[in-house]
């Protein structure tokens, strides 16, 4: 017996949740932020127990607990460790809004530090990029940064 409710369409149920949220990212990367908006400088931190660098820099390392506060001057390219070239609709938390696909999330190790740094990559032809390649950071124009993560639009394949 057919049920009374096969002939109706499915229907959708449309729902916004805005969800701001902001907290504070501390004096150390204030200052990463800060040096990226002011001089495009990245800026990383020297541990004095293990001599490991990152960046962004942060209070305290992780393998040895030490306080960390030698701030470092870091070149803004290195090579990329990982990458994944990205196809389906995703909604960037940074902006709330769909970023266009396809685009490359990447995990560059940038030169000097001991940890990753992870960014969007300016390729998505996987025949035109490999896991070593040289990127560099473009940054936006200084007028429209904002001491925020996306002052840095990419990085870019320089080999
Ligand atoms: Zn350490």
């Amino acid at each position: 017996m057919a049920h009374e409710y096969e002939n109706h369409a499915p229907m959708t149920m449309r729902m916004e949740t805005p969800m701001p949220y902001e907290w504070s990212i501390g004096k150390y990367g204030s200052r990463f932020f800060q040096e990226i908006r002011e001089k495009n400088q990245f800026i990383g931190i020297r541990c004095p127990g293990c001599g490991k660098v990152y960046i962004p820099p942060r209070r305290v390392c992780g393998p040895c607990f030490k306080e960390l506060d030698e701030l470092v001057e870091l070149p803004n390219q290195g090579a990329i460790t990982a990458f994944s070239i990205v196809n389906y609709p995703f909604i960037d938390p940074n902006t709330g809004i769909q970023r266009p696909i396809p685009y490359t999330y990447g995990y560059i190790r940038i030169d000097g530090a001991d940890n990753i740094f992870s960014h969007i990559i300016d390729e998505t032809d996987e025949n035109k990029i490999k896991v070593g390649m040289r990127v560099r950071a473009v940054f936006k124009e200084k007028d429209a940064m904002q001491g925020h993560i996306n002052d840095i639009k990419h990085f870019e394949i320089v080999d």
